[in-house]
């Protein structure tokens, strides 16, 4: 099937004709979770929309190799290279190998996106399993001069990199604007500018995670995992890569900069960037205390939430926005959502059962067109919605006997909704009612468990959460009181 997709690539700015390097081969890295915490809203949108494009592409026939990375080192608590290691911090505070940090919040972030129904990538590569791929490219970048050591550690060398290529030509950001904007923090005394950044560091004392390289026992910064690992398992040059924008800057500037210093030219073809996910118009941020996890909205367990929302509703209510434009959760908001999913599946099961006449009063033709024209402007998927909703229109009124349908244009919408519905999409069939009975249900043993415990019956109150765990359903008890998830 030849389609002409259009994309808009961020670093030209405007929309393309997609044309792969090797047709029908393409290359897509997009850039993975920081495991050190369960997956939140945020972390729904760039799975779901690249999910979305990885469908596509395939649907239209395109042969694509798909990775997404885990970044499991060198992920600092700050973008300026400073601050301790997240994971590491973690593993601190918890006691535990940072390793076992890592396959827990993976496992975690496996089952929720399983639950979104988003396919896993063909690779998903670690950064600390492709340590010496990233001295490799430190070395590259060395030697062609793009780079200098301090005391161990090694920095991107901006200002240089700038004389012969364009640092911020995605960003749209100016060197001028960043010397002047770009604040001296203290501890980077080891930088010739603050706007430098780590390819290398050297691990202080109390570091856990290091490794021997040719400058220092230390470890990789955290921008250089994606062009070392994109690089591997894509090329030299490939042809997607994507992201949420808030990694726009500085991840993305610094992963063009360190891929064009090492090979002497850029890496990738077409940028993608989804937009941010606000809150009841906020933007998300610890001291606001809306990071809502995936298992607090499937159990409603957020004091934010109203009500548990089922993992269809979620990404249903990402689609109905184009990736590139904000969206804001509220609970009307991802209740409408709720109900618009409801009825594609309801009108879904009605087609099954709908009988052909000899003619057909709607142009079922026209309709699967313009579903695919959505696809090709750029993934426009809340067109495509609004176009299924025409065929749910034409489904109820056929099935009602105000309309009638040949039985070449049933067949032709029946497998539109397949394709777009449940294919392309990625939207399946869920009981949405019985997962609220369940909720309902457990909160009711909850009640009941505290009754237990105030009456200070302890053996019942452990037999009840022992019980509940013998059938993959644990609670946790916390100031707020006692949330529970499936395990
Ligand atoms: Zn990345």
């Amino acid at each position: 099937m030849t389609q002409s997709l259009k994309v808009y690539n961020t670093l030209t700015r405007q929309k393309e004709n997609f044309e792969p390097l090797h047709p029908p081969f393409v290359g897509m890295y997009v850039c993975g979770p920081t495991v050190y915490g369960d997956a939140h809203l945020g972390h729904a949108r760039p799975a779901i929309t690249f999910d979305l494009i990885y469908r596509y592409l395939q649907h239209i026939d395109y042969k694509i190799r798909y990775v997404r990375n885990i970044t499991d080192v060198g992920h600092l608590e700050n973008d300026a290279d400073e601050g301790e290691d997240k994971i590491a911090k973690k593993a601190r505070l918890e006691q535990l190998e940072p390793m076992e940090i890592v396959q827990y919040y993976t496992d975690r972030y496996h089952a929720n996106m399983d639950q979104l129904n988003v396919l896993r990538p063909s690779i998903e590569p670690r950064a600390s399993g492709h340590i010496i791929e990233q001295i490799e490219m430190v070395k590259k970048i060395l030697d062609a001069g793009f780079a200098y050591q301090v005391k161990g550690s090694v920095y991107f060398d901006v200002e240089k990199y700038s004389k012969t290529y364009n640092y911020g030509k995605l960003s749209g950001r100016v060197l001028e604007d960043l010397m002047t904007n770009t604040r001296e923090l203290e501890g980077q005394d080891l930088k010739q500018n603050p706007f430098d950044f780590a390819l290398w560091k050297k691990a202080g004392p109390e570091h856990i995670m290091r490794w021997p390289s040719p400058w220092s026992e230390g470890f990789p910064g955290w921008h250089l995992e994606c062009s070392a690992m994109g690089t591997k398992y894509l090329g030299e040059i490939f042809d997607i890569h994507g992201g949420g924008m808030d990694l726009l800057f500085p991840h993305h500037e610094a992963e063009i900069a360190q891929s064009t210093a090492a090979l002497g030219h850029e890496s990738v073809r077409y940028w993608l960037h989804n937009n941010m996910i606000t809150i009841n118009g906020q933007k998300m941020g610890k001291s606001l205390n809306n990071f809502i996890t995936l298992n607090e909205f499937f159990c409603g367990s957020h004091p934010l939430l109203e009500k548990a929302y089922s993992p269809m509703a979620i990404r249903f209510f990402i689609l109905q926005a184009h990736y590139r434009s904000t969206l804001d959760f509220s609970n009307e908001a991802i209740q409408a959502a709720e109900k618009g999913f409801k009825r594609l599946m309801a009108a879904m099961q009605t087609l099954e059962k709908l009988k052909p006449g000899s003619k057909s009063d709607s142009n079922i033709q026209a309709l699967n067109q313009a579903c695919y024209d959505a696809m090709n402007d750029d993934f426009n998927s809340p067109v495509v919605i609004a176009q299924l909703f025409e065929g749910v229109r034409i489904i109820n009124s056929v099935n009602d006997g105000h309309e009638s349908i040949t039985a070449e244009d049933l067949g032709l919408l029946k497998s539109t909704f397949s394709d777009f519905v449940n294919h392309i999409l990625g939207l399946l069939p869920e009981e949405v009612g019985q997962r609220d009975l369940i909720d309902k249900l457990v909160q009711t043993i909850i009640t009941l468990r505290r009754q237990a415990r105030e009456a200070k019956d302890y053996k019942t109150s452990d037999l009840i959460r022992d019980e509940l765990s013998k059938i993959g359903i644990s609670l946790k008890d916390s100031k707020e009181g006692t949330s529970w998830e499936i395990s």
